[in-house]
């Protein structure tokens, strides 16, 4: 028994987003750094360094946690007492 992908669906998805993805945000780094989901198609994007959306990989999200976690660390940081 041969077993096929299923092709029919990603067909399907890119069609429904032919004119365009609608894209909510799903994440919020900073207020210049967002991950985007489309929620017809499911496709996650970030913003890139260029100001465009660009496809979200695994590298992409874990730049994006460590970018989260200095800005974290850079808001909590509390000057010492001289
Ligand atoms: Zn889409």
């Amino acid at each position: 028994m041969e077993i096929t992908p299923n092709k029919t669906r990603v067909r399907f998805s890119s069609l429904m987003c032919a004119l365009g993805h609608d894209y909510m945000i799903t994440k919020t780094i900073t207020p210049y750094l967002k991950e985007y989901k489309c929620c017809k198609c499911g496709r996650e994007v970030t913003d890139g360094i260029d100001g465009q959306l660009k496809q979200l990989t695994e590298k992409e999200r874990i730049v994006n946690e460590c970018v989260s976690a200095f800005v974290r660390k850079k808001h909590n940081y509390v000057k010492p007492a001289v």
